[in-house]
């Protein structure tokens, strides 16, 4: 099963774009596409994914390589007791060489049984000590470059919903809402998953339960000067003996 939504961010957009029931957008030439994916198994979830260039002169080629490099880098520096601050600081080095900007304000993540973002924060830039990473962990790492300023702001309609609180009663709300979220057991859902519910008492309740924290929603996530972005991600198992790619 998906671990979540599958997502399609084009150009400015970092991340978190997925598609509404009735998206019409078509890829164009010279796009840059992020495709976020992910599957878990009985609950354990996996996070993944890769840039693609759809020009046919290879202009996102250096941008996409920095993303990459940037991930490999990561990783190579994983051991138990690394603190995710020196990772973070790997990270940036390997974007700043090529000669772009890591997004600050984005980050890699725990992963963990029902949940796609447990509290583990990996960030993308150079800090201070942070938590250590330990053999036995299981986690995300996202790095992303860019042209632009290095900040990405919520910007556009949120597609995507992950229980946060606990769910009102039934009939107290759209009931096929309530039991759809409740076997995703916390792992994110899109409004397109649920087609077959009538528009309005499922928009009526989805937005009761974003304002009452119930619902956590994720609003795509744009570069604020509007530059391109790039960005790979894998997840990993760091054993005793080091790093394992997950999702290669
Ligand atoms: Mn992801
Ligand atoms: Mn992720």
């Amino acid at each position: 099963m998906p671990s979540f939504p599958a997502q399609t961010s084009v150009n400015e957009i970092a991340a978190h774009y997925c598609s509404s029931p009735t998206d019409r957008t078509v890829f164009k030439e010279n796009d840059l596409v992020k495709i976020d994916v992910g599957a878990h198994v009985d609950g354990y979830p996996t996070d993944t994914g890769v840039t693609v260039d759809l020009s046919g002169d290879g202009r996102w080629a250096r941008l996409i390589g920095a993303a990459s490099s940037a991930l490999d880098a990561g990783i190579a520096c994983l051991r138990d007791g690394v603190h995710t601050g020196e990772v973070g600081n790997v990270i940036e080095g390997a974007i700043k060489r090529a000669g772009f900007r890591s997004i600050s304000n984005l980050t890699g993540h725990g992963l963990a049984r029902w949940s796609l973002h447990a509290t583990l924060q990996i960030p993308n830039v150079a800090q201070k000590g942070g938590p250590q990473l330990r053999a036995g962990m299981v986690f995300a790492i996202e790095p992303f470059a860019t042209t632009g300023t290095g900040l990405v702001t919520d910007k556009g309609k949120a597609e995507v919903f992950s229980q946060a609180g606990d769910l009102p009663p039934a009939g107290a709300c759209d009931a096929e809402l309530l039991q759809a979220i409740r076997r995703w057991r916390g792992l994110p859902v899109a409004r397109r998953y649920f087609r077959e519910i009538p528009r309005n008492p499922f928009e009526r309740c989805l937005r009761d339960l974003v304002k009452k924290e119930v619902l956590f929603s994720y609003s795509p996530l744009v570069e604020i000067s509007g530059a391109p972005v790039a960005w790979k991600e894998h997840s990993i198992y760091l054993s005793d003996s080091g790093p394992q790619v997950l999702t290669a």
